[in-house]
């Protein structure tokens, strides 16, 4: 093909792509959750970058520190949060700060958590005490990270930042927080959040590659709950009082439209200074909690939101939800934006997905990194094909069109909630 066809045909595509986006959710182990579906009036706050062992700024609660005043409004309200923690930013040098009201403010080439210099008042190695007091409240400890290190390359935002260099330098830094708090204190993390919601992992994986192998869920926010926005308002008194309305008003407003807005959702919350290096959560959080209690609301971990429901799309009205609630445990059922979708019709890479063995898909796909058709997809239906499951060949996005016998009972219909009912979990 000529070099003039190959790049028209591409620039089509790329206007075809604009024009009618086609759905890239795939079947994946790691599920991005920003919200599950309930009629319930639960939510979950995530807090990010935490422990912060410094006085809230301004300190209007004599000096104790910004993470216990985060708790004790918590158990005011007989509220769980969840600490998205970081393990220590003090290895982060040489660096220095850049200018205050950017993303840099904290680091030019790293972050610093709770300030650049003070890391040793930050993360979960140098806060026995602030991790103990959320683990005996009953909060849910989530990995942010040990370094709060980007995993990837992200230009123009984060062009001077230092990243994670490979797949296994992600994993290990994770690994490193993980370990930490299983050797500490007996907590087994589950779900993580990766620094800046960077998803890009040098050497053509990403962030979901990562947390397949630890195990995780992506935990994400359908909610901003604005604890990190810096006002540049007026004197530094109205820029804060600014920076708390910021907190609160699209709350009120979201409510008095729609008093059932926050049922399943999640919101993102900041453990941490804003970028002017205040701390609007401190007073911001009760204001929140105060309009959601008064609708009758009540904060969960994101743990216990998903125990409500793990998906976005499927709630406990379903009919089958027992079924697809405990298969999704044990088997790759559920795209990655955390939606079900169990009225299509199944697909060959998602049927190669329920098929095939986690450990041994993650070896395939880990050794295939650099080749981009390589896909979760296309290695589960290698896979399965090796094994005798499903024919060689096939089109991963094309309908399925007959179940492997002796796995499934009998279906015509072979939509997915139906290919579900029909596969037989005992064996
Ligand atoms: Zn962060």
């Amino acid at each position: 093909m000529s070099l003039i066809v190959k790049i028209g045909k591409k620039g089509k595509a790329a206007v075809k792509k604009l024009l009618s986006p086609v759905e890239t959710h795939r079947v994946s182990y790691t599920r991005r959750i920003e919200r599950v579906k309930t009629d319930r009036r639960i939510l979950a706050m995530t807090f990010d970058d935490g422990p912060a062992d410094i006085p809230c700024s301004p300190d209007l609660f004599g000096g104790r520190s910004l993470t216990d005043v985060i708790l004790d409004v918590l158990e005011e309200f007989g509220a769980k949060g969840t600490f998205d923690v970081i393990g220590d930013t003090s290895e982060n040098y040489p660096d220095k700060a850049g200018a205050p009201g950017t993303a840099a403010w904290g680091g030019i080439r790293y972050d610093h958590y709770p300030d650049i210099g003070k890391d040793a008042s930050g993360g979960a190695v140098h806060n026995d005490r602030l991790m103990r007091r959320m683990l005996e409240g009953g909060h849910q400890i989530t990995n942010h990270g040990y370094r709060h290190i980007i995993f990837g390359k992200k230009p123009f935002v984060y062009g001077k930042r230092v990243y994670l260099g490979s797949f296994d330098a992600a994993v290990e830094d994770l690994a490193r927080l993980h370990r930490f708090m299983s050797e500490e204190y007996g907590y087994e993390v589950t779900m993580g959040r990766p620094p800046h919601y960077v998803d890009r992992v040098q050497g053509g994986l990403s962030s979901y590659d990562v947390y397949d192998t630890m195990g995780y869920q992506y935990m994400a926010a359908s909610f901003d709950g604005a604890g990190w926005l810096p006002s540049t308002a007026g004197d530094a008194q109205t820029a804060f009082e600014d920076e708390v309305r910021a907190m609160t008003d699209p709350v009120k407003a979201a409510l008095e439209k729609d008093p059932d807005f926050f049922c399943g959702q999640i919101i993102f919350q900041k453990d941490g200074c804003n970028m002017a290096k205040r701390t609007p959560v401190a007073v911001g959080l009760r204001r929140q909690l105060e309009i959601l209690s008064g609708y009758g609301y009540r904060v969960v971990t994101v743990e216990e939101l998903m125990r409500e429901s793990p998906f976005t799309d499927v709630g406990r009205d379903d009919p089958d939800f027992g079924l697809f609630e405990s298969l999704q445990r044990s088997h790759a059922i559920v795209f990655s934006d955390n939606r079900l979708r169990p009225d299509v019709q199944m697909k060959n890479g998602e049927l190669a997905m329920l098929l095939c063995p986690k450990e041994s898909l993650l070896e395939r796909r880990r050794r295939a990194a650099s080749d981009k058709k390589a896909t979760l997809y296309r290695c589960a239906m290698e896979i399965c094909s090796e094994k005798g499951l499903m024919p060689a060949g096939l089109r991963e996005d094309g309908a399925v069109s007959g179940l492997p016998e002796g796995l499934f009972g009998r279906t015509e219909d072979l939509t997915r909630r139906s290919v579900f009912r029909a596969y037989r979990t005992d064996r």
